[in-house]
Formats: C-alpha cells, structure tokens, sequence
C-alpha cells in the first residue's frame, strides 16, 4: 500500500491525545443535564448543540422539526406483598400506561424468554402480573441488548395477549446493583396496554428465587404515568462544505435526547461530544474536505426514534447523495472493529480504512455495517452504513439509568474512540471512491 498522506495521520493523532470530546460531554452533562423529549432539558440541549455546532466552525447550522410522542413517568412504586412485604426498586418503560385507580395488586408469574411466554397456558397468566427473567451477559459486543431489548419492548403485549394484567422485567443491564434500567416499550395495537416496569437486577433476582420455591407470589404496581401525545422535538444539523465532490454528503450522527433518569453521559453525549469534535476537527483541517460532512444530533431516539425518521423524510430527495452514514450510540467504548458495507469489504477503500484504524487496535470485520436507529431509516433509501463497533463492555451496567453519567466515562477510551471516528469521517470524506 501506499504511504498514508500525513495529515490523515497527523489528525488520527491530535484526536487520540488533544481530543476536546470530554470537554464538551462535561459542559452537556453539567449545564443541560437529563434532555429527556419534550422536556426543558431537550430544549436546553438543542440550544447548547446550535451554539458547539456554531463554535466548532460548522456551517450551515440549523434545526429541524421531528414531530414526536411525549411519555411523563410520573410516581412509581412496585412492592412485594406476598410472602412478605417489602418496596422494591423498579422503573417505569417508557410509554407505560398508568395503574388506574389505585395500584394493581395481582399474582406473579414467571416466563423466562418470550417463547416460554408464548407457550404458557391462558390460565396460568390471565389476571397475573407477568414477570420476564431475562439475565443479560456481559460481552464486549453488546449482542445480549438484541434478546434484552427486543423482551423489554414487546414483552408487555405478549402477557397482554394472555390476559395478564401487568408486566415486569429484569432490568436489561450488566451490574448486579440496586439501580433499574428504563427503556421504551411498544404496545402491540391487537393487545390490551398494560402497565408496565423494569426491576433492578437484585430484585429481579429475588423475586425469581421467591418464585422457584413455588410459593405465591402477590406484588402490587403502582405506575403515575403520563401517557403519549404528540409534541415536537428538533434534530440539529451543521456541516463542513465539501469541495470538488461538495455534493456527496457524509453523515455523523449521534442522538442528542435521553432518558429522563441519567445525564446522558454515555447514552448518547458522548456519541454527540465525538460528533462535534470530529466536525471541529475536520473544519479546522488547512485543507477543506472533498465532500460535505453533516453532523446530525437527531431528536427523540429514546422513545420513539422519532429524530431519524424526520430526518430520512426531509432528506429523501437527496438520499441518493448520502455516500456514507456513520452513527455513534454505544457510549464512551474504545472501537474494536470496523464494518463497511458487505459487497465493499475487499474494496481498496475498506483496506485503507483498515490500516488507518490498525494502530487504534481496530480490525476489519466480516459481517455487514448496519448502522443504528437513528441513520437506520436511510438504509431503506439505499445509504450505506459504516459501522465502529465499540467496546460494550461496561456500557450496559450505565445506560438508560441513574448510572448514567460523566463520572462513569472513561475519557482514555472516549479519545480512543474520537480518534476513530475522526480518522474514518476524514478518510470518507476525502477518498476517490465510496461505499456506495
Ligand atoms: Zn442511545
């Protein structure tokens, strides 16, 4: 191969040791907080991100309306009644319906996959609280999230279609502490909305160990929840204007809003903190790019996705120049793998882009970039993905709870991971050929 241009390198190396990206996730933790949709603190947010988009150099720097739902979470309490009393420590998912009139006093029934779910008896489940067992690994892919979330979201419907009457969940977390995880739920529109909450990991234990002794099992929800209505939210959008190829558009993005019980350190200010100082960078490069680079940080990605679909519906008609779209939502984890579209992989592009990552311990991986929920909406109009696939190591005993926040950011792997998404965005924005 041939020597790498030096100011590809030169950059690779002020983003790993002279990153700004800390700084930055400090100022949105510390003086905008949690940014939950719909809140002040979103507002406070999409503020604060016009002004770094404008202080980093951007261009162009603007909002866009994303129509979204609104959730309130309200009073929660869930308590053991039977055999013995005791509060425990539970979170509302986001969207839940309220316990109406007082809480919900039921019978406990336990499943511990959804198909367990699935095949049990309408007898055994109807008028019970179902209870979902899920014990999520810890693996420095993250892969646990796919069976973990998926349960979290549908699982309430699935009890619904049963006849129960409430539903609840182990945390979808790492830890084994008395923290509870959030997360948005989706009611399936054929099954009644039940309520519906997340256990911290002990208390899912617990309850689990109560009910394999085969003792009944009575708890009682009581859920204040606000339920959805519509409201609006803003994606905030600035860009690097390109050169020769202006008209190829690279996307970074990161998801600006988060859950109302963290600050949103690492889901997602740092993808945001990386997003803003990749864009610094690359505005402050001698040379301007050959592409546009736009940095997106879209709304509403908690409870709803509703940021993404705005933005894949404002921009179709120049989908078709979207060349790349990169999107950082796995926290402050140093990168350990790159994936470029499937077809490409062999591509002198991708073999580039590998040894350019090489030095960060960053190695090329088999399977297919497949983007995230906010840049996902573009792959159905034809824009292909280039993935970093973090360490998720410790991101799952942080995210979606009080955990969340910049204390728990490690800021060596958060500059790991700056330098990597810099050095990519760089390579994509200026290399002859794409992905696509
Ligand atoms: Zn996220």
């Amino acid at each position: 191969m041939a020597k790498e241009e030096q100011w590809l390198l030169d950059l690779r190396g002020a983003a790993r040791g002279d990153s700004r990206a800390h700084d930055l996730l400090r100022s949105l933790t510390d003086e905008v907080g949690p940014r939950f949709s719909g809140t002040p603190g979103e507002a406070a947010a999409v503020a604060w991100a016009l002004e770094a988009m404008k202080r980093a150099g951007l261009a162009n720097v603007r909002t866009e309306l994303s129509p979204t739902v609104l959730w309130e979470r309200g009073t929660e309490r869930v308590e053991l009644l039977t055999p013995r009393r005791e509060r425990l420590v539970a979170s509302a998912l986001g969207g839940s319906v309220p316990t109406v009139g007082g809480a919900l006093e039921a019978q406990v029934v336990e499943a511990s996959s959804l198909e367990e779910l699935d095949r049990m008896e309408r007898a055994r489940v109807e008028g019970r609280i179902v209870y979902l067992h899920y014990v999520m690994p810890r693996l420095r892919d993250g892969t646990g999230y796919n069976t973990g979330g998926w349960l979290r979201t549908v699982g309430a419907s699935r009890a619904a279609k049963l006849g129960a009457v409430g539903f609840l969940v182990r945390s979808i977390a790492t830890h084994g502490m008395r923290v509870p995880h959030t997360g948005a739920l989706h009611y399936d529109g054929a099954a009644a909305k039940i309520p519906a909450a997340a256990l911290c990991p002990p208390d899912g234990d617990l309850l689990h160990r109560l009910l394999s002794s085969g003792q009944p099992v009575r708890m009682a929800m009581d859920l204040g929840c606000r339920p959805l209505h519509a409201g609006e939210s803003f994606n905030v959008l600035g860009e690097v204007p390109g050169t020769d190829l202006a008209d190829q558009i690279v996307l970074f993005g990161a998801h600006l809003d988060s859950w109302d019980v963290g600050r949103g350190a690492v889901d997602d200010g740092a993808g945001c903190a990386m997003a803003l100082e990749v864009g610094r960078m690359i505005a402050a490069l001698p040379k301007r790019p050959r592409r546009t680079l736009r940095i997106a940080l879209f709304a509403n990605e908690e409870l709803g996705a509703a940021g993404g679909g705005a933005y894949a519906n404002a921009h179709a008609d120049e989908a078709g120049r979207h060349v790349a779209a990169m999107e950082a939502d796995q926290g402050d984890g140093a990168p350990w793998a790159l994936r470029v579209p499937e077809h490409r992989r062999d591509s002198p592009a991708a073999k580039r882009l590998a040894a350019l990552l090489a030095p960060l311990d960053i190695v090329l991986d088999p399977g297919q970039a497949r983007g995230g929920v906010d840049i996902g909406p573009l792959g159905g109009r034809g824009v292909p993905f280039v993935d970093l696939r973090q360490d998720a190591t410790r991101y799952f005993d942080l995210q979606h709870s009080a955990n969340d926040v910049l204390e728990n950011v490690v800021k060596d792997d958060l500059d790991a991971a700056t330098a990597a998404f810099a050095t990519t965005v760089a390579l994509l924005t200026n290399m002859d050929e794409s992905f696509r």
